[in-house]
């Protein structure tokens, strides 16, 4: 280990995770051995679970609170879409999501024998409901929603794409695993209560600041969640929903610590302030003459020119293009006003 040390977070640009806050930290470190998965045993960590459903659950304006703190936003969207398919009458065998989709979707589909209708989407990067409902038949366990896509930042008609859905039978799994901590503050229509959805992912571990790992899965109808349980006949607890047995407990507590502190003034001042920054970027994109879509969430997709991004890559920068060739800009906690003048330095180097 001598000489390796993390990357500074002052050049990562294009990361959907960040520094994690102090009350994070300090809380995993105490949780560092504690089993998530082994509730009867580390009762404490249990409890901490129960208090990260519980914030994730008001946060999300859940009917109830029920769900789990998975080991990230892949997990829980392969537990979501299991859930789907096994509360199908005949076992449904599709997934219908939006090119856009984060591909822990296709992994979803490969582990779980589905198969993954992708929808192309609209020119504004959103999925398009007239598309998506033409996928979408008998066969269909789930239709995924994005609330907060990783490559535009962008928030799907997430009421109509649940509607298309419950109107074939099928249910409707929201993805905010990413944009689920500045939602709340926006006018989107996207919560448990305002869409109808029947599932979600929501990731403490992005921009809830928490530690990784720490996702999250939340489910409407606890009932929903039934085709997840396994018995787990060695431990002193019954059973156990989780794809993973033993399960970070630094994770959990940290969860739970960093929501009760941020949720919700801290979440809100965040929100504001990397808006904020990321209309700054924005402007100063277009500025320079690249093409960069309106910023929904704090995510700013610019179309460099040739070769550009290269140029960042070798001046250290740490960013990432989306499919469509543009750079990605996501404006995490860690992503400063500095940061954001330095870089636009580099740039007009570069170009
Ligand atoms: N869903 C979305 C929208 C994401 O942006 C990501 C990761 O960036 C994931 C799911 C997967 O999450 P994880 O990397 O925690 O498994």
């Amino acid at each position: 280990m001598t000489g390796i040390v993390p990357q500074r977070f002052e050049t990562v640009l294009s990361s959907m995770c960040t520094e994690p806050h102090p009350t994070a930290v300090a809380a995993a470190e105490q949780f560092l051995a504690s089993n998530a998965g082994d509730p009867a045993t580390y009762q404490a960590v249990a409890a901490l679970e129960e208090t990260a459903v519980a914030l994730l659950a008001e946060i999300t304006n859940a009917p109830a609170p029920s769900g789990y703190i998975t080991s990230g936003g892949t997990e829980a969207n392969i537990q979501a879409m299991r859930a789907a398919r096994d509360r199908h009458p005949r076992g449904g065998s599709t997934i219908v999501i939006g090119s856009h989709a984060h591909f822990s979707f296709q992994k979803a589909a490969a582990v779980l024998g589905m198969r993954c209708e992708v929808v192309p989407t609209g020119a504004d990067h959103r999925a398009d409901p007239d598309a998506v409902a033409a996928h979408v038949d008998a066969d269909t366990a789930a239709v995924v929603a994005v609330g907060g896509s990783t490559t535009f930042g962008r928030i799907d008609p997430i009421r109509a794409l649940t509607e298309i859905a419950h109107d074939a039978g099928a249910l409707c799994h929201l993805d905010a695993a990413w944009g689920g901590f500045y939602l709340p503050f926006t006018d989107a229509e996207w919560d448990f209560a305002a869409t109808g959805v029947d599932s979600m992912t929501i990731d403490p571990h992005k921009a809830g600041r928490s530690v990784i790992p720490s996702g999250g899965l939340l489910f409407a109808d606890p009932t929903a969640a039934a085709p997840l349980r396994v018995e787990t006949p060695y431990l002193a607890s019954a059973d156990q929903y989780s794809l993973t047995g033993t399960r970070s407990g630094a994770g959990v507590a940290a969860a739970a610590a960093v929501m009760q502190t941020l949720w919700p003034d801290g979440y809100a001042t965040e929100y504001t302030r990397a808006m904020a920054l990321a209309e700054r970027v924005a402007t100063a994109c277009r500025e320079r003459g690249f093409a960069t879509p309106e910023v929904e969430l704090p995510l700013v997709a610019t179309q460099l020119p040739e070769g550009v991004l290269s140029e960042l890559r070798s001046a250290g920068w740490r960013i990432a293009a989306t499919p469509g060739g543009y750079a990605r800009i996501v404006v995490m906690p860690h992503v400063t006003e500095a940061m954001v003048r330095e870089l636009l330095t580099t740039l007009d180097a570069v170009t």
